[in-house]
């Protein structure tokens, strides 16, 4: 843990997350923020979680039995948050399915675990954090519910996309991860986020229940119903991630715990971490590529290696490349 570490050091799950894909994309985001030029792919999955999420919670608090009324008042909220968006980026084909796809999605949430979920709810929108080490842990949840075993948070999401695949079997993501076997950032990051929040409910309400944290998939699987014409299938799909975070729960504080030193000692160079894997797979979706100077540089090495060894002695030169630097 970094010696500059004091109580009043707040470190997110939001930013581990980021700091996991590339300490400089952290950077940028977060210690010297830049505006990044954000594609429509951003700015379209944004757009899509906000209005999810803040039309599930519309439903969520209402106070009703009735799956239709909450079904009802999302779908409400959807139409009005649509209806005020200037940002259109969506083609008018492509934004009425959508719609559609949402209102379907909505109803199927209702009428199954949302309506137990906005009878129970406690909070909406709330930020879970605990202390330990003199470091306070955050992350945001869009809902908390009661269950039978303890408390339930809850993170709604278009598509499962980036979202660790927990299953019942012990896995080792975490050491996998932290041994440089595989690199999955966003996966990892979702599995920060759930122990984050976990621990947050732990430290919040009750040391001795069983709390869990899940990730609702409100648009996984969505296809026309070719068989009934205009309708379309919507199957939500639900990812809980207790048992995974009790099972790899030594690794994740681990990570948590060397990440948030690094964070709070400045450590933003990707060279010193996995680069080579963030530049095969970090750099592809990332927002800050056009101007980010350890990628242009990483490019440029990589340029030079490869006529380095065009050139090497014994070697002829093919023909595209005598071709290529020609141009
Ligand atoms: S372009 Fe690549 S190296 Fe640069 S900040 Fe983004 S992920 Fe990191």
């Amino acid at each position: 843990m970094s010696d500059d570490a004091t109580a009043d050091d707040v470190v997110t799950a939001a930013e581990i997350a980021t700091h996991l894909e590339c300490p400089r994309k952290y950077e940028f985001d977060h210690e010297r923020p830049l505006s990044p030029p954000k594609t429509n792919r951003n700015r379209r999955e944004e757009h899509r979680r906000k209005l999810l999420r803040d039309s599930i919670i519309a439903g969520l608090r209402l106070d009703t039995e009735s799956p239709d009324e909450r079904a009802e008042t999302a779908r409400e909220r959807f139409a009005e948050l649509s209806g005020s968006s200037h940002s259109s980026v969506l083609v008018a084909e492509q934004a009425r399915y959508d719609r559609e796809a949402v209102g379907a999605a909505i109803d199927a949430y209702f009428h199954g675990d949302g309506q137990e979920h906005g009878e129970r709810l406690v909070a909406a929108d709330v930020t879970l954090g605990y202390e330990r080490g003199g470091i306070r842990y955050e992350t945001t949840v869009d809902a908390v519910t009661k269950t039978d075993r303890g408390h339930l948070a809850i993170e709604y999401r278009p598509t499962m996309q980036g979202i660790l695949h927990v299953s019942w079997n012990k896995d080792d993501n975490v050491q996998d991860f932290i041994e440089e076997k595989k690199f999955y950032p966003q996966q990892i990051g979702s599995f920060v986020r759930a122990a984050i929040a976990i621990c947050g409910l732990t430290a919040e309400y009750d040391l001795t229940r069983k709390h869990d944290f899940a990730c609702i998939s409100l648009l996984e699987n969505s296809r026309p119903a070719y068989e009934t014409g205009d309708e379309i299938h919507v199957n939500p799909e639900s990812r809980r991630f207790r048992s995974a975070y009790q099972d790899e729960r030594d690794d994740l504080d681990k990570l948590v715990a060397d990440r948030a030193a690094a964070l709070l000692g400045d450590e933003t160079d990707p060279r010193d971490w996995q680069f080579e894997e963030i530049t095969d797979r970090s750099c592809s979706y990332c927002a800050y590529q056009n101007a980010c100077p350890d990628v242009l540089e990483s490019e440029l090495s990589f340029t030079d290696r490869h006529r380095a060894a065009d050139e090497s002695p014994g070697q002829t030169l093919s023909h595209e490349s005598s071709s290529e630097e020609s141009q």
